[in-house]
């Protein structure tokens, strides 16, 4: 990591401590961590790639490569683009392998209990000016610092599904974010071709605040016979204009995940209005979680999705 310096009028050398970043880990090889690996590959970064499962990294590989064929394809990147990048990303699923990385980018499944032990787990093993950026969806970023041994170093990098599509990036910084931290993501996504969003921490930010209750309510509209998932799905798309139906979208996201955003939501603002739809529930323990298991308000496993009920 390097720092970049500016001579400030009437000072000697005053540095701006913005961090470089040149080396990036990523925690988490699922449907957002290997889009981040992809992006940041792309953008000329080393990328490490972690997870607990190493099957998930063998798919993460294929699934980048494959995302990388695409653009390929449409000639957004050349053939030597797409090598070049995948020579830059290495996996395993040991922390050492974050010992010379400049941020480690946690995108690991959405439980506050999983997140705060891999950071007490990773942080002996970073570099003492390491940044630790986490893709929370909604968890407080404030309580996520207080888990590590740096919450100056510590922020919210909220990247959208797909990763290499979506151009927006949510920065929530905690009590504790110091400015250089800030500065320095902001850097990195514009080197990344995103558009940021300054979000405060509050449960589950600006983008899922909106988006994932109105998913919920798609979920109760099911639950009492408002329509069924193919109405409510059409209805929003030709009525509201959506480019995805809510139902379809929540598949998308995975089940999982939106039902820990909404009881992050009704946890955190103690509101009734965010109670997670009872129907939602029953999916997710179900093990229907949306297109990563096949089966979640559709089903995934012929030619076309067909509504579940
Ligand atoms: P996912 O289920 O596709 O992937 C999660 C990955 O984390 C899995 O590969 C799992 O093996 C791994 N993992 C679990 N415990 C781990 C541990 N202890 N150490 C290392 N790896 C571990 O989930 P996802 O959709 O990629 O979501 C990941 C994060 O990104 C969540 O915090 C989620 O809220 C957030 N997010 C998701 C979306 C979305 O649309 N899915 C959008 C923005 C942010």
């Amino acid at each position: 990591m390097t720092m970049e310096t500016r001579t400030v009028p009437g000072t000697a050398q005053a540095s701006t401590d913005t961090p470089t970043i040149a080396a990036v880990g990523v925690i988490g090889a699922g449907q957002m961590g290997s889009g981040i690996a992809h992006v940041c590959a792309l953008a000329g970064l080393e990328v490490t790639l972690l997870d607990v499962n190493p099957q998930a990294l063998e798919r993460a590989l294929g699934a980048i490569a494959r995302n990388m064929d695409r653009q390929v394809a449409k000639g957004a990147i050349s053939a030597a683009d797409k090598e070049a990048a995948l020579a830059r990303i290495s996996t395993g699923t040991d922390y050492a392998i974050f010992s010379g990385a400049d941020l480690v980018i946690e995108a690991a499944t959405e439980k506050e209990e999983i997140k705060t032990a891999i950071f007490r787990a990773l942080c002996p093993h970073l570099k003492p000016d390491c940044l630790i950026a986490t893709n929370t969806s909604s968890i407080s970023i404030t309580r996520l610092a207080a888990s590590t041994d740096r919450p100056g170093k510590f922020i919210g990098m909220h990247f959208m599904n797909p990763v290499p599509v979506m151009k927006l990036v949510e920065v929530i910084r905690g009590i504790a974010t110091e400015e250089p931290t800030f500065q320095a993501i902001q850097a990195l996504a514009a080197k990344l071709g995103k558009t940021t969003a300054v979000a405060e921490d509050f449960p589950a930010f600006i983008v899922n605040r909106i988006l994932v209750p109105m998913i919920n309510e798609a979920a109760y509209a099911l639950y009492e016979g408002v329509g069924d998932i193919r109405s409510i799905d059409t209805a929003m798309r030709l009525g509201a204009n959506h480019p995805m139906g809510p139902l379809e979208l929540a598949d998308f996201i995975g089940l999982d995940t939106c039902l820990a955003i909404m009881q992050v939501l009704h946890e955190g603002l103690a509101d009734s209005k965010y109670r997670p739809c009872p129907l939602l529930v029953k999916y997710v323990e179900a093990g229907w979680l949306g297109r990563k298991t096949g089966r979640g308000f559709y089903d995934y496993s012929g030619e076309t999705p067909r509504p579940t009920r």
